[in-house]
């Protein structure tokens, strides 16, 4: 009997495996810390605006996001025409892989680049080709040694998850100069706001002064809205142009959005959480380093820590020690890093229990 044969690329796309459910030892408390979620929550001014949305669940949301964009265009000096909004940076992310990748086409990604970029590119008919990174970081010249004539898009995160690394402006800039004009290069800053580094930037200033750029950003992590899916992008005209032609024309909420608006208003909670971030990261890198494991220095809201592969000290087992007490890390097997454990950074509490337990784990308690 005939049936439906899904498009080619689709049935190359692995099928998603769901997180564990974790399970810990009776009486302990459960952290969450593998999906890169703020410990804080929104701004309280963002549930707010979210709850006033009930009155009016019967009214389609403003199709353009107008109020958002305009709130983006204020906090970020841009113009709010050269914005689009989305269903989280996700549904950004493939809206432009379906609008500039075909059968046929290559887009590129780093090694341990997010799982997303070539779900969306093989989702496309388009071919994954992965450019390997140095010290876990994006390498240039890697990237450009990997172009062929059926490169259409560079997929980089900036910094990148799950490695927390990132490239310097001038390093970015020199990928752009590097691609053919007809390659899209996607900048995802989904951690910009983590960043403190005097020769990190955004990427705006190459979207605005070039036509084969775009920048997208995302509420999920610093703002902690990601249960109301709400990301955006920055791009030149003609690109913002094409996507919005196959955009949903109600794609985002209308709650997701007012509570976006409340939340980049609110600079406070952005920087109390950006400072003890920050302050917990220098910390996390240096006590777990001193129990003999590697940490690779981050950028972003979250750590990389590396495990050995000595029977009792590796990174599954880690990971099963970790969990009973309560600690939910994420493996990475399927980012291709199966020594090593990504731990969001939680509050103090969860920072300092896994400390504690690493520490137990390494001394084979
Ligand atoms: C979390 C994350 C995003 C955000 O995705 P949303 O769909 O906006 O929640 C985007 N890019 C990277 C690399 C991320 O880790």
């Amino acid at each position: 009997m005939s049936r439906p044969v899904p498009n080619p690329g689709i049935l190359d796309i692995a099928p998603y495996t769901p997180g564990k459910t974790p399970v810990p030892e009776p009486g302990r408390k459960v952290f969450k810390l593998s999906a890169n979620e703020t410990p804080f929550g929104p701004s309280p001014k963002a549930i707010e605006a979210y709850k006033a949305v009930a009155d009016h669940l019967e009214d389609y949301p403003e199709g353009t996001s107008r109020v958002l964009r305009e709130a983006i265009g204020r906090a970020f000096g841009l113009d709010p025409d050269r914005i689009i909004c989305g269903a989280g940076s996700d549904e950004i992310l493939n809206l432009l892989a379906h609008t500039y990748l075909s059968q046929g086409d290559e887009a590129i990604s780093t090694a341990h680049g997010f799982l997303v970029y070539p779900i969306a590119t093989m989702a496309n008919g388009a071919k994954n080709v992965v450019a390997p990174e140095t010290e876990y970081t994006a390498d240039v010249d890697a990237i450009l040694a990997r172009v062929t004539p059926r490169t259409k898009l560079v997929w980089l995160a900036n910094p990148n998850n799950p490695t927390g690394t990132y490239l310097p402006f001038d390093q970015v800039k020199r990928l752009r100069a590097g691609l053919p004009g007809h390659v899209l290069l996607v900048l995802d800053a989904a951690y910009s706001d983590y960043v403190s580094r005097n020769d990190y930037e955004l990427g705006i200033e190459l979207v605005a002064t070039t036509e084969n750029t775009v920048m997208t950003h995302t509420f999920s992590k610093i703002h902690g809205l990601a249960a109301l899916r709400i990301g955006w992008m920055f791009g030149p005209a003609h690109i913002v142009d094409a996507v919005n032609r196959i955009r949903g024309p109600f794609n985002v909420s209308t709650s997701a959005m007012k509570a976006a608006v409340a939340a980049i208003e609110d600079t406070a909670h952005v920087q109390m959480s950006k400072a003890h971030t920050e302050k917990w990261r220098n910390w996390l890198t240096e006590e777990i380093g001193k129990l003999g494991l590697k940490v690779t220095p981050s950028v972003a809201n979250f750590v990389l820590i590396h495990f050995p592969t000595t029977k009792g000290k590796t990174a599954a087992e880690a990971d099963v020690f970790l969990t009973k007490r309560g600690l939910v890390l994420r493996g990475l097997n399927n980012y291709g890093l199966p020594h090593a454990l990504r731990m969001t950074i939680g509050t103090e509490e969860a920072n300092r229990l896994v400390v504690e337990g690493l520490r137990d784990f390494m001394a084979g308690k």
